[in-house]
């Protein structure tokens, strides 16, 4: 007899410790615990579509036969580890192994592999590429970059594939995606969903116990199992499939979602599977009813970054979390935390991250990441301020986004440029920058957007690494071109706002 450890981001009827498990005679454990609840400040919104998922799960799989030992947070015995739970039910049980599918997350690994009880971990086999598959393509590359990656995968899976080509003839539509925002949004949003009894019951919980983490509880709507989420792909491929393409950068006051699928957080707890969702985005554009550019941005994502950044974290090992290329060590500003800012386009994302757990890659990548790399903050404190306040981060999606994608900490290894930009870019694909109090126009002195001032700052110290970089030189040439007093400006400006954010004042 054995245990079968099932995770919170593991609830998949296709996980395949459930699929290797005897359902007559082995015993499923899940646990609440407050060591996985606790190891960042978790968004509340976050911490109740966890453990709502995971008790509907519990409830599936005993529907379905399986002997389960659920561990409830504020059950008295509850030792609240994953380690401390699988001691407690050996010895209840008697069971002699536990059969686990490898976490997302090196910390977790490492506890499993220090249990006193013999855990044996199997592949996650729910993603497209294993480790194995990963590792062969990146063997003897110079660049791991995605684009080649996601060719692979295409042809693997078949996705937008005719006759062993590219359906449409390219690759990548993308010069057809990436307009500014819309006049209006023709699309309602994500399928809310109300909470139920179970639901209802974990956000007192939640309520009681995380009141003090950064975010707001109350009006949870994501689906928390697998007919919601079902049906709330289903919405989106409806109303939102055919423009997300063209207004997948597009950032706007106000509308949280734009056309974007807000799939990931049921995606990333097991609720749907990559291949499910690619496959029926794909089925939209034959049947007509979603053009490609849409069709083929949106099965990128999914077969091409969300793979790619997973073997990334895999095969860069426990290490990767802690690098700081750039040598970046201001303290994450309080801004971040809710503390008030001038900045309207900061304010709306982090205004927007509070209250819904959630901001689309756009606000993630170009609003609170380049301002994080413009400031030069440790990757470290942005790292861990992304796992905590979206409820679709775990460790092996989020690190590489933040600390490669984002932050340029790992020198390159996931951008081939840093994702730095000065207010022009924020206001070319959104309106925040109408209702703001720096003018976005204004490159130096009293009104000037920070974006702008901080972008070429940036530039100014790292000009000497970056010189050499294909896309990045042109920027750097143009720095040493200008008049030295004005870049002596630049420099005195975006010395006094860095000052001021290090001293907790409004910026
Ligand atoms: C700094 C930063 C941090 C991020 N942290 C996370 C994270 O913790 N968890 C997470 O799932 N995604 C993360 N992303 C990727 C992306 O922002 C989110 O997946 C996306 O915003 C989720 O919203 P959506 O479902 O509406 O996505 P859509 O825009 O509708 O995209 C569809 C799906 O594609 C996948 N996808 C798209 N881009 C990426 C990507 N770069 N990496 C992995 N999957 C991708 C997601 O599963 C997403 O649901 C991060 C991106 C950045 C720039
Ligand atoms: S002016 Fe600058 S700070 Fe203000 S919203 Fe625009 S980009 Fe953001």
């Amino acid at each position: 007899m054995r245990l079968i450890l099932v995770l919170g981001d593991q609830l998949s009827d296709s996980l395949s410790a459930l699929t290797t498990a005897d359902q007559s005679s082995d015993v499923v454990v899940m646990a609440e615990v407050m060591a996985e609840a606790s190891y960042v400040r978790h968004h509340p919104k976050k911490i109740a579509f966890t453990f709502a998922a995971m008790r509907k799960f519990a409830a599936r799989l005993a529907g379905q036969g399986w002997q389960v030992r659920y561990s409830r947070l504020d059950d008295p015995d509850n030792t609240q580890s994953i380690p401390g739970e699988l001691i407690r039910r050996t010895s209840e049980t008697g069971a002699h192994e536990v059969i686990a599918t490898e976490p997302g997350e090196w910390r977790l690994i490492a506890a499993l592999r220090d249990c006193p009880v013999p855990v044996r971990l199997l592949q996650d086999d729910r993603f497209i590429a294993s480790h194995a598959d990963f590792n062969a393509w990146a063997e003897g590359r110079k660049a791991l970059r995605m684009e080649y990656f996601y060719r692979e995968m295409r042809q693997r899976t078949g996705l937008l594939m005719d006759a062993g080509r590219p359906a449409g003839g390219e690759w990548n539509y993308d010069s057809e995606n990436r307009k500014p925002p819309p006049g209006g949004i023709t699309w309602p949003g994500p399928m809310r969903f109300a909470p139920d009894e179970t639901v209802q019951e974990v956000l007192d919980l939640v309520a009681a116990r995380f009141a003090s983490n950064f975010g707001r509880l109350d009006d949870f709507w994501f689906p928390t199992d697998r007919d919601q989420a079902l049906a709330q792909l289903r919405h989106w491929l409806k109303g939102g499939l055919p423009l997300f393409g063209d207004y997948q950068d597009a950032m706007l006051s106000g509308q949280d979602f734009l056309y974007h699928a807000v799939i990931s957080v049921p995606l990333n707890a097991g609720l749907l599977t990559p291949l499910e969702v690619a496959q029926a985005a794909e089925a939209e554009w034959r049947a007509g009813r979603a053009p490609l550019n849409a069709v083929e941005g949106f099965i990128r994502q999914i077969i091409g970054w969300r793979e790619y950044v997973r073997g990334i974290y895999f095969r860069e090992g426990p290490d990767y979390t802690a690098r700081n290329a750039l040598g970046h060590h201001r303290a994450l500003p309080q801004l971040y935390w809710g503390a008030p800012t001038k900045m309207v386009c900061m304010a709306a994302v982090v205004g927007q991250t509070r209250d819904q757990a959630y901001a689309h890659h756009i606000q993630r990548l170009m609003v609170t990441g380049n301002f994080a790399l413009l400031a030069g903050v440790d990757p470290a404190q942005v790292h861990d301020w992304y796992l905590a306040v979206y409820a679709d981060a775990y460790e092996w999606v989020e690190a590489p986004n933040v600390v490669g994608m984002s932050q340029f900490a790992d020198g390159g290894l996931v951008a081939s440029k840093p994702y730095v930009s000065s207010g022009a870019y924020i206001n070319r694909m959104s309106d925040h920058c109408r209702g703001c109090a720096y003018d976005v126009a204004v490159k130096t002195g009293p009104g000037a957007c920070p974006f702008n001032l901080l972008y070429w700052d940036f530039v100014a110290r790292h000009a000497e690494r970056f010189q050499s970089n294909p896309r990045m030189a042109q920027t750097v040439r143009s720095w040493h071109r200008m008049a030295p007093e004005r870049q002596a400006t630049i420099r005195t400006d975006a010395a006094a706002i860095l000052a001021r954010l290090d001293l907790g004042e409004v910026v």
